[in-house]
């Protein structure tokens, strides 16, 4: 099919609920891809943080397809090794005690919530079920998570939300404080702000935040589905603040394309959780697995460091070009305000020019794939400085 008989029958047949580009992608190799006419594209987006290591990587292709032809799936009624395997790299670099598998970010977000919910259960009984979440923050489609997500845009038309949820300003403790109860359980948070602007909260409000949950008993959740994995140039980005969440969701960048979420626990809360309580059919499915474990493999120490210094350079760079306000973010996710002009503007002229990348709220969001070549984001970045002129 050529580009035009893609889009007509995408929007013949499939629900619209997404704003798409006016671009079919049909191929791509590294941060580079290609429409079914063969117009080259660098991307800056990789499909919203979850090709950490691009398009179809070697190393993650090799070690799907080996998995594919050995085993697809079995139920969570047995052991695989993939998924164990997979466990043992998350608990061992974190030195969390437990991890569950699921199937996204939202689907993460949604089982750390019950998690906190039980833990409160079985130490408090009844009744101590609040959870706290940040304005602008976003956690997700399912409904506690659309709840969850600290956005009023998202509370409409799906009454009624999911109950006992708040939401404070980020950067401001003493808000925070008061919105604190006795039936508050939890505080939920990403440390860098993905889909509301690429805020990076303040290293002195989240140390005195996990200060504060710890001396209230209330669990951290920690979002790191999209700063996770690597993208702030740490495994996690919680490590930046130098703080312990009780509970970690990822999702995105682990899968490197295929569906794979996961809530990582510490002792604390890893209990909670007991058979029966949670479970999913295709989580910590081998496929899945398999290619998560390569990503932990290829994500060492080294290329972590790589990580830090491409997004310190991408950052210095951004910031001397015309236009540009304010770069925000941490690693290899960032943000852009600009001068006088229209985020969704300049990502429709990059388009044009043949570089993708990303709004959140008012601003430009950047997160080209990890293992991004040195070419390829001098090459992206022209085609940015160019489309923001
Ligand atoms: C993308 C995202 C989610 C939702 O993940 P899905 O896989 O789309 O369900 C949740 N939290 C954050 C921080 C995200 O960026």
């Amino acid at each position: 099919m050529n580009s035009t008989e893609i889009k007509e029958r995408d929007r013949r047949y499939i629900l619209g609920t997404y704003a798409r580009n006016d671009l079919s992608i049909a191929k791509g190799s590294g941060a580079t891809c290609y429409s079914p006419e063969g117009k080259k594209y660098i991307d800056f987006s990789s499909g919203i943080g979850v090709n950490a290591l691009g398009y179809c990587d070697d190393g993650w292709v090799k070690a799907v397809v080996q998995q594919l032809q050995t085993l697809q799936h079995t139920s969570n009624l047995f052991y695989t090794e993939p998924c164990c395997e997979l466990a043992e790299m998350l608990i061992t670099r974190t030195g969390f005690d437990k991890v569950f598998f699921c199937n996204s970010g939202a689907e993460a977000n949604e089982g750390a919530i019950k998690a906190a919910r039980k833990y409160s259960f079985m130490k408090y009984g009844k009744g101590r079920y609040g959870i706290i979440t940040l304005q602008d923050s976003f956690h997700g489609r399912t409904m506690a998570t659309i709840t969850a997500t600290g956005q009023d845009g998202y509370h409409k038309y799906f009454d009624p939300f999911v109950e006992g949820f708040s939401y404070a300003k980020p950067n401001d403790l003493e808000e925070l404080k008061a919105k604190i109860s006795g039936s508050t359980c939890a505080v939920m948070a990403e440390l860098v702000q993905g889909e509301g602007g690429v805020n990076k909260l303040e290293l002195e409000y989240v140390k005195a935040l996990y200060e504060l949950c710890r001396e209230k008993d209330l669990l951290l959740i920690i979002d790191e589905v999209q700063t996770g994995i690597g993208r702030t140039g740490k495994l996690f980005a919680y490590e930046h603040f130098g703080i312990r969440p009780d509970i970690v969701t990822i999702a995105k960048g682990l899968g490197a394309g295929l569906p794979i979420g996961g809530i990582i626990f510490d002792k604390s809360c890893s209990h909670a959780l007991e058979p029966g309580d949670h479970g999913t059919t295709f989580g910590g499915n081998p496929v899945a697995c398999a290619g998560a474990i390569e990503v932990l493999k290829r994500i060492d120490e080294e290329f972590l460091e790589q990580v830090a210094r491409k997004g310190e350079g991408m950052k210095m760079k951004i910031e001397q070009m015309d236009g540009v306000l304010q770069v925000t973010g941490l690693g290899m996710m960032i943000g852009i305000s600009l001068k006088n002009k229209d985020a969704k503007r300049v990502v429709k002229s990059a388009l044009d020019l043949g570089l993708i990348t990303l709004t959140a709220k008012d601003r430009i969001r950047l997160l080209p794939p990890l293992n991004i070549t040195y070419g390829e984001l001098e090459e992206g970045l022209g085609l940015l400085e160019e489309a923001i002129k």
